[in-house]
């Protein structure tokens, strides 16, 4: 199996059995976020405890197998994670998925690197792009408390 089927295989694997659904008891962030090109949509939600470390996140949504699969891995990664790393995480694989050839984040290990490498080849098609970071704006908007509903088109 080559890199570029290993990829597909664990995008197709997460967009069949999404990780992490649902509304997260006791939640104290949560941002909503659309992309009217494709339609997905998507709600995170979050829990963030009292040192700013994310205790939970989940998410609730309907959407292309790329979109459902980039929430599904974006909520496994950023879990136990603090908030300034989940920040620098985001960062990063927003910089990887329109332009860096590679992640650069030292908060993520090789594993979890791989993982959101699979998402790269979303890269050539600039349509894809917008689903696979959909769920990414989102979180950032969950995270700053912004009380607006993320939509894609507003984003390059
Ligand atoms: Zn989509």
């Amino acid at each position: 199996m080559n890199l570029k089927e290993l990829y597909q295989e664990i995008i197709l694997e997460h967009g069949k059995n999404p990780r992490n659904i649902g509304k997260t008891e006791n939640f104290n962030k949560d941002a909503k976020g659309h992309n009217p090109l494709c339609g997905d949509s998507v709600h995170v939600y979050l829990k963030l405890d009292n040192k700013n470390k994310v205790e939970d996140v989940s998410f609730e949504g309907s959407g292309c197998a790329i979109s459902m699969a980039s929430a599904s891995i974006m909520t496994d990664l950023v879990k136990g994670k603090e908030e300034n790393e989940v920040r620098e995480i985001i960062n990063d694989f927003l910089g990887m998925i329109k332009i860096n050839p590679n992640l650069k984040s030292k908060n993520l290990n090789d594993d979890e690197k791989t993982k959101l490498m699979c998402l790269s080849g979303v890269k050539q098609y600039p349509m894809r792009v917008k689903c696979a970071t959909l769920s990414w704006h989102t979180l950032i908007s969950a995270i700053d408390n912004k009380n607006e509903e993320i939509n894609t088109e507003k984003f390059d």
